[in-house]
């Protein structure tokens, strides 16, 4: 077991060893073979498993491939990678997160209140959206942001299922997650950790 069995290219491999990750977690190890691969995927699993780096290590090594707490962990795999991650979040200064937009954004690390906040400010446009991630779905919906979140997904400019690649995370699989997992994903596959 090593992040070398998936090859997510020089500046992203040295920036795990930077890291001084040894070895994947279980659900490193199962998600990043399927995220590479471009499948859609609905994983299950908890704060504290490396979820985090699970999903956006092969989505970094996409973006950089392709194209030329969480955040920090953006902050840090991106290093040296040219990919430029923006944070937006509520309860801070909405002008100083623009001005970090205007500079120019690969990967966005959002949550769903500020985010179509920016939306509605006409910030951020989504058309170029590739990959598309939910994290923590289960305490969005607690939180009731399902309104919030199907705003920005099911938006005109967001591409269609199957257009882009949806990857949702969360630690508990009820009703209300199956249904999103049905609307936002395409064919998924299914993992538990
Ligand atoms: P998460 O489950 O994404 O909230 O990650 C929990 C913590 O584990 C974070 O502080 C990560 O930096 C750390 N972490 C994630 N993957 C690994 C790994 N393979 N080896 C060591 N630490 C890790």
């Amino acid at each position: 077991e090593s992040f070398h069995d998936v090859d997510m290219g020089e500046i992203i491999m040295g920036n795990i060893t930077l890291s001084r990750y040894s070895r994947p977690t279980p659900v490193q190890k199962h998600a990043i073979p399927i995220i590479k691969s471009k499948r859609d995927l609905m994983a299950c699993a908890q704060t504290g498993s490396g979820k985090t780096a699970a999903f956006l290590l092969p989505v970094l090594s996409q973006i950089y491939t392709e194209g030329p707490g969480k955040a920090l962990q953006a902050v840090k795999f991106a290093y040296r990678s040219r990919v430029r991650p923006c944070v937006v979040y509520g309860g801070a200064d909405i002008g100083q997160q623009i001005r970090d937009l205007e500079k120019g954004c690969h990967l966005l690390v959002a949550t769903p209140g500020r985010l179509v906040d920016m939306m509605e400010r006409g910030k951020i446009g989504l058309d170029c959206c590739n990959y598309l991630v939910l994290d923590e779905a289960d305490r969005m919906l607690d939180m009731g942001f399902e309104p919030q979140i199907r705003r920005i997904v099911e938006q005109d400019t967001m591409p269609p299922k199957g257009l882009r690649q949806t990857m949702m995370f969360s630690a508990t699989f009820p009703k209300e997650i199956q249904i999103l997992a049905r609307d936002f994903l395409d064919e998924y596959i299914f993992l538990a950790v």
